[in-house]
């Protein structure tokens, strides 16, 4: 019952676990783009277990080739060869572009981030990295300080050779306001909307004054980057922004590390990867969440050139890329080809960002709408004008009146009062067009 597994996680589980519902709920059961409660109450799941559940929960033609899967074998380690993992990787370099050709399979997001770290000093031999303020890279203990939300960070002495720049953000920003509107459906965002904008080359020129006043002359191992920030809320960046810093990077001495943990499997719909949204060829990419559905997979790909600077025994792993989690991978990117879903998140994505957008004119405290393909932020301030932060009472008002009327949206940002979106790619139009009037109905109720 929900008494139990209440009682069975207060007094067993990990008490830094939180969820920002003041009623909890328990999830028993997923199917693609739904979930059920215990009492059987259905939700649509706009937020894919944190940007998550790429191609739909429990999908059938996943589930039936890991129970086949499970029958034949389970696991052996990466000392024997084995075809699962070998055909999988082949069929995830043939994703990637150019040079990156070499994989490396784990288990999560911040092992993945962890191990790129370990890979740019290892190959640059400097020390020094840099991420920008309110991304989030992950939370090992060194992953922990390449993010920079310091909600993220236990107070403790952080690893050394981490600095977080000025995040370009172009709403929130130091030079952010009002000057980047124009975005490509009217989000009144700027950063799609194929114009240089001052605010973009003032942040370029901060990035530049790192190297003078932080980063010793040819000491940068490498730069990471979300190609859109995911947890940070939904960021977007000024048009040519990564352009830039990546040549400014390498100029440096250092590599590109483009994490596509949330933004990677075609979510963004144009591409199959955010970074190409940005015009990039990055060192070094990582990868999780929609890569594995939910099944704990990860993975870092790079050159043949930089991996073969890390020698054979200097990175071992024994779970990453065993014959379930090659299964589970293989099928996510054969639905996302079968099903055409990166083509629908561009579709459902594009319309559901305009609908949303409609909210902008109809309520003063939503501040920003902003995103692409199905990887949407709803920025709400308690007004437009001052852009302060919604308050989180009355962010959780809004949230919970959504979950009441069975839809699941996720929350993030450095104050908590963004709403983020990011479902199960398979989503309808139907579903789009419930999930707009669903808030509309929750905004107005406050
Ligand atoms: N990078 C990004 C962009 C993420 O959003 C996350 C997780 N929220 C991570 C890395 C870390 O992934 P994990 O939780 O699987 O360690």
């Amino acid at each position: 019952s929900f008494k139990d597994i209440e009682a069975i996680r207060k007094r067993h589980l990990n008490p830094a676990l939180t969820t920002y519902y003041s009623k909890p709920f328990a999830i028993s059961q997923g199917h693609m783009q739904w979930l059920f409660d215990l009492d059987g109450k259905r939700y649509l799941d706009m937020f894919g277990g944190i940007c998550t559940v790429s191609v739909g929960h429990c999908h059938p033609k996943i589930t039936k080739a890991v129970a086949e899967q499970m029958e034949i074998l389970g696991h052996c380690s990466n000392v024997y060869y084995n075809e699962n993992i070998s055909k999988y990787a082949k069929k995830l370099s043939e994703k990637l572009p150019g040079k990156l050709k070499v994989i490396y399979f784990v288990n999560s997001g911040s092992e993945a981030n962890d191990l790129a770290v370990l890979l740019a000093r290892n190959f640059t031999k400097n020390f020094n990295v840099m991420s920008l303020k309110n991304c989030y890279h992950g939370m090992t203990y060194q992953t922990m300080a390449l993010t920079s939300n310091a909600h993220y960070k236990y107070p403790v002495p952080q690893n050394p050779g981490f600095f977080n720049t000025v995040n370009p953000d172009v709403y929130r920003g130091i030079w952010g306001g009002e000057k980047c509107r124009d975005g490509p459906v009217q989000t009144k965002r700027s950063c799609d909307c194929g114009n240089e904008c001052e605010a973009g080359q003032k942040y370029i020129e901060q990035f530049q004054d790192e190297f003078k006043y932080t980063i010793s002359k040819n000491g940068l191992a490498a730069f990471f980057a979300e190609s859109i920030q995911g947890v940070g809320g939904t960021v977007q960046f000024p048009k040519n922004y990564i352009k830039n810093v990546s040549k400014i990077v390498k100029d440096n001495g250092g590599l590109f590390v483009a994490d596509e943990v949330q933004t990677g499997f075609g979510r963004t719909g144009d591409y199959f990867w955010g970074f190409e949204g940005h015009n990039i060829e990055p060192d070094i990419v990582t990868m999780a969440k929609g890569i594995g559905n939910g099944y704990p997979l990860a993975a870092v790909a790079t050159t043949e050139e930089i991996a073969s600077s890390l020698t054979k025994a200097s990175h071992f792993n024994t779970y990453g890329g065993n014959p379930i989690a090659s299964t589970v991978g293989l099928s996510v990117l054969n639905i996302i080809e079968e099903e055409n879903l990166q083509e629908n998140s561009k579709t459902i994505g594009t319309h559901l960002l305009l609908r949303l957008s409609e909210l902008m004119d109809e309520f003063d405290f939503v501040g920003d709408v902003r995103g692409k393909g199905l990887m949407i932020g709803v920025e709400l301030v308690s007004d437009r004008n001052s852009r302060q932060p919604l308050s989180p009472e009355k962010m959780t008002k809004i949230w919970e009146a959504c979950r009441d009327l069975g839809l699941i949206i996720g929350r993030g940002g450095l104050h908590g009062n963004v709403f983020r979106i990011k479902p199960p790619m398979c989503i309808s139009k139907l579903d789009a067009d419930f999930t707009v009037d669903v808030l509309r109905y929750a905004l107005n109720r406050l």
